[in-house]
């Protein structure tokens, strides 16, 4: 194959297309437009001009991490309420500083954190906040690509459900396909228990009629906290079902105390899981039970969740401790192997968010969101089984450069869309504010 121009060329590249092609040992990219135009071998390739190149060598070219769950601006967050029970983590600590949030907070702890995950290789997250539109700007800003929802949320006084469920509904229209398109939108519940039933069937009717999707907490909490006041004994799963809201438009964060009986709604209904180890256990909330769910044919993604609760955003740190915990759980050490895992950050992420025909694997068509990971590094030493080094051996540092829509936003770990001095700067002197005010 000859391509003539291209924008963008990667060459000399090991490829993990995490399609069913395979690895492509030395391949290259080329990139058009924003989209991927070539894949493959570096033999049949010749390129005749491109306005800029990136040499792979002992480099692999792999889609970008999806982070299916967090709510980015919760990076001022970190390290604020450490070791604490669930009802003082949210009670005591969380919610009294979220009163004190304002816009340019959530916009300053957006940069931040979308910085972090540059860096570490994360090129599109699902994200549930308040003062989204603040979100929204830090991810154009950033050049990252995202699914972004204004929370939803009656229980705590400072916010009325019928306000927050119009943002919401504004938000949503206003956002969808914002920052050329990189940004797409949800409606975003908090969970079953924290917003009415009147709310919940307003959020599926909106959903429904103008095919907006939805993000939710869902099976988080082992015992229904003091502040719920708790409608029935069903489930949270038979809840939503019985209210006819869960469908194939539901992106559900958490699912880990689920019956048997709750698994196959789920399934029947086509909802999608964003899976979260780090912040499950450091929450000590308990284990989604991931096999079971990918048995019954469940689409499940990766989340770091907030950093208030992980306190990292490295989808490669979440990957290893994916696996490990779920080997752990069922005593099985064949179980969620590496390439599931990493299928879970990349194509399944994609799909969970609805954005697999855009973007999670490397093809021809997708939108170009593809990083390189730098093989070179001890850590990485040998080769024998790359989805193994890349689950169980790289750490997000190990990523040299970050591609997102087809423009580099960092390259040899230099990132070129956000001034990394200042946006540590800032969000560092907003968060001791938040802290000390
Ligand atoms: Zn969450």
């Amino acid at each position: 194959m000859i391509f003539e121009e291209a924008d963008l060329v990667i060459k000399d590249c090991k490829i993990l297309p995490m399609n069913n092609a395979g690895i492509i040992p030395k391949g290259v990219i080329a990139v058009k437009g924003g989209k991927i135009s070539y894949v493959g071998d570096s033999g049949n390739a010749q390129c005749i001009r491109a306005e800029k190149v990136l040499e792979g060598h002992r480099k692999v070219a792999m889609p970008g991490l999806v982070n299916c769950h967090t709510h980015l601006a919760m990076t001022l967050f970190r390290g604020l309420a450490e070791d604490m029970t669930m009802d003082q983590w949210l009670e005591e600590t969380i919610w009294p500083l979220e009163a004190k949030l304002r816009p340019e907070d959530v916009y300053i702890g957006s940069l931040l954190g979308c910085l972090e995950m540059i860096k570490n290789g994360v090129t599109c997250f699902a994200d549930m906040y308040f003062f989204e539109s603040k979100v929204a700007e830090a991810v154009k800003k950033a050049g990252i690509r995202a699914s972004l929802a204004s929370g939803i949320i009656e229980t705590v006084d400072w916010q009325t459900g019928d306000k927050s469920f119009d943002d919401a509904v504004y938000f949503a229209q206003k956002y969808e396909g914002w920052a050329e398109g990189r940004i797409t939108t949800r409606l975003g519940p908090h969970t079953a228990y924290t917003c009415t039933e009147e709310t919940l069937g307003k959020i599926r009717e909106k959903a429904s009629q103008a095919g907006i999707g939805i993000h939710i907490h869902l099976s988080e909490l082992g015992t229904t906290p003091p502040y719920i006041a708790r409608k029935s004994n069903l489930s949270e799963v038979e809840l939503l079902e019985n209210q006819g809201f869960l469908d194939d438009d539901v992106l559900a964060a958490h699912c880990i105390h689920l019956t048997t009986k709750d698994i196959t709604i789920l399934a029947k209904r086509g909802v999608k899981v964003a899976y979260n180890p780090v912040s499950n256990m450091k929450l000590a909330q308990g284990v989604s039970r991931v096999k079971e769910l990918i048995d019954a044919g469940i689409t499940v993604g990766l989340g770091t969740d907030g950093a208030a609760s992980n306190n990292s955003l490295d989808m490669f740190e979440t990957m290893k401790i994916a696996a490990l915990l779920q080997k752990l759980h069922y005593r099985d050490p064949t179980i969620l192997r590496a390439r599931e895992v990493l299928r879970a950050a990349t194509i399944k992420g994609a799909e969970a968010l609805g954005l697999h025909n855009k973007i999670g694997t490397l093809e021809v068509g997708k939108r170009a969101d593809i990083i390189l990971v730098d093989l070179n590094r001890p850590n990485l030493v040998p080769l024998h089984d790359i989805y193994a080094n890349l689950v169980y051996s790289a750490r997000g540092c190990d990523v040299d450069s970050v591609i997102v829509d087809g423009k580099i936003l960092m390259e040899n770990r230099e990132v070129k869309t956000l001034n990394e001095e200042e946006v540590i700067k800032k969000a560092e002197n907003q968060a001791l504010g938040l802290a000390g005010s």
